[in-house]
């Protein structure tokens, strides 16, 4: 079976009836590059940086993160390399960038918001992934994002990082482009106006199915309450598309949502083209998508967004594509 798929990794993902979708590789280590290559991953849709701040006793200097970057960059073909910039938190402690213990570290100082506080840090990172711009499709993107005025004060911090790079006299894309997740509420709700200051959404489900449900996404005993086809879910992710095709913005899906086939008819019936995923998915994701049929797939999705209960939802998509064909 390991054998059949691995078969699969120069294939296109192309449903029976001829949509495409792309898929694209989550990264949290160097190591998995290989592993997203050999997997036919077209691109790199996550890059978590927070491996390079981790286990170490000082902040990684602005070289040592361009050599890491350049090297992804490099390596994405006719994909693109999107490095998600800093989302450490209180959950995880770095030893020279002390954080107070907190009750809920999940809805507390974290990503963004440490960011926007440590501007010498951002800056840095910002400086390195323009460094690496040159070097092949590069895209910045923006945890945590939940208002105009955070993505904003980043854009400013960004453009400080251009311009010391043009004081230095080092290469960058000034054309890069810079886009958010979309994973808490608030910016599924203001989303409309987030994409006039972005270039393109990626919708981070882990965080938006434990923010949207209020269920801690670590938390063992309500495990059972974690449940991304809840159709409060189902709702967000129309508004955000629906956002985004009116702005004419790309949206993406990073989470692990993506990684499921169950969610496959659910991206095309709201014409999500683009997934990234952990690199073990990939080609089971790509398997799924092609031995399905589009029009089915979207005429069950379209039906699952009228169901109220999650087991409905979930019942019906597990039975799809036997249903269906
Ligand atoms: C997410 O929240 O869905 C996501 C992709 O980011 P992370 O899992 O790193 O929080
Ligand atoms: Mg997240």
């Amino acid at each position: 079976k390991k054998e059949q798929l691995q078969l699969l990794a120069t294939v296109e993902p192309i449903t029976k009836d001829g949509v495409t979708l792309n898929l694209a590789a989550n990264m949290s280590s160097i190591k998995e590059l290989d592993i997203a290559l050999k997997h036919g991953a077209f691109g790199v849709g996550l890059f978590r940086t927070e491996f390079l701040y981790m286990d170490r006793h000082s902040l990684p200097t602005e070289d040592e993160q361009f050599e890491v970057y350049k090297l992804v960059a490099e390596n994405v073909g006719d994909g693109s390399a999107v490095i998600r910039t800093l989302d450490i938190g209180g959950d995880k402690p770095l030893d020279y960038l002390p954080l107070a213990e907190e009750e809920n570290p999940f809805l507390g100082y974290r990503a963004i918001r440490i960011c926007l506080d440590n501007v010498e840090l951002f800056q840095t990172q910002l400086s390195a992934i323009l460094r690496a711009s040159v070097y092949g499709n590069v895209k910045i993107m923006y945890p945590m994002i939940s208002s105009v005025e955070e993505l904003k004060q980043a854009n400013a911090i960004l453009r400080q990082a251009m311009e010391d790079l043009d004081r230095r006299g080092i290469a960058y894309n000034p054309d890069i482009k810079v886009g958010i997740m979309i994973e808490v509420p608030a910016a599924v709700t203001i989303a409309d106006l987030l994409a006039e200051e972005a270039d393109f959404f990626s919708i981070g489900t882990n965080d938006l199915v434990q923010y949207v449900l209020a269920v801690d996404r670590m938390n063992e005993q309500i495990a059972h309450m974690y449940r991304p086809f809840h159709p409060a879910i189902l709702r967000m992710l129309r508004m955000t598309v629906d956002a985004a095709h009116k702005a004419g913005i790309p949206v993406s899906v990073c989470g692990e949502l993506a990684g499921d086939e169950r969610a496959i008819p659910i991206w095309l019936e709201l014409g999500i083209k683009d997934l990234s995923m952990s690199p073990q998915s990939l080609l089971r994701v790509k398997h799924r998508i092609l031995n399905t049929n589009a029009a089915e797939a979207k005429a069950e999705a379209a039906a699952c967004f009228k169901l109220s209960t999650v087991s409905a939802i979930e019942e019906r998509l597990s039975a799809f594509p036997e249903r269906g064909s």
